[in-house]
């Protein structure tokens, strides 16, 4: 399967990481909105936000913990931020693999856009 965020999680594609473990890994965005704009996914090939199920639970969660960790650790925790998941056509998603979109270090708009 022909999948970028698969190559980055295995290492095929380079990316700027800022944290990784053996469930997720958390990079920065290639094409950032914000100056903090993260990507928490999963290792694991999940489609998107549709397609978390239940045996997913605990690793989704896992993705909300490292955003938290990583804003904290890039300086933007006290502050603010925003975590965003986008799915679908009309939701905004161009990459149809897992991630939490962590955004910060502006004043963020609603409702968005
Ligand atoms: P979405 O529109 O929610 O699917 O978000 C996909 C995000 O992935 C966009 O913000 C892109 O800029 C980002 N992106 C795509 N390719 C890469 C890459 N190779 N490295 C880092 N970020 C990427
Ligand atoms: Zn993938």
């Amino acid at each position: 399967m022909n999948c970028v965020f698969c190559d980055i999680a295995a290492g095929r594609r380079q990316a700027a990481i800022v944290y990784e473990d053996e469930q997720v890994v958390a990079f920065h965005d290639i094409n950032p909105q914000a100056p903090v704009h993260v990507l928490v996914i999963p290792r694991e090939h999940i489609p998107g936000p549709l397609a978390i199920a239940a045996p997913h639970e605990a690793l989704a969660g896992h993705m909300l913990v490292v955003a938290g960790q990583v804003a904290q650790d890039l300086g933007i925790a006290t502050d603010g931020y925003r975590l965003v998941l986008n799915q679908g056509t009309l939701g905004g998603q161009s990459v149809f693999h897992l991630h939490l979109h962590l955004l910060g270090g502006r004043r963020m708009r609603w409702p968005p856009g």
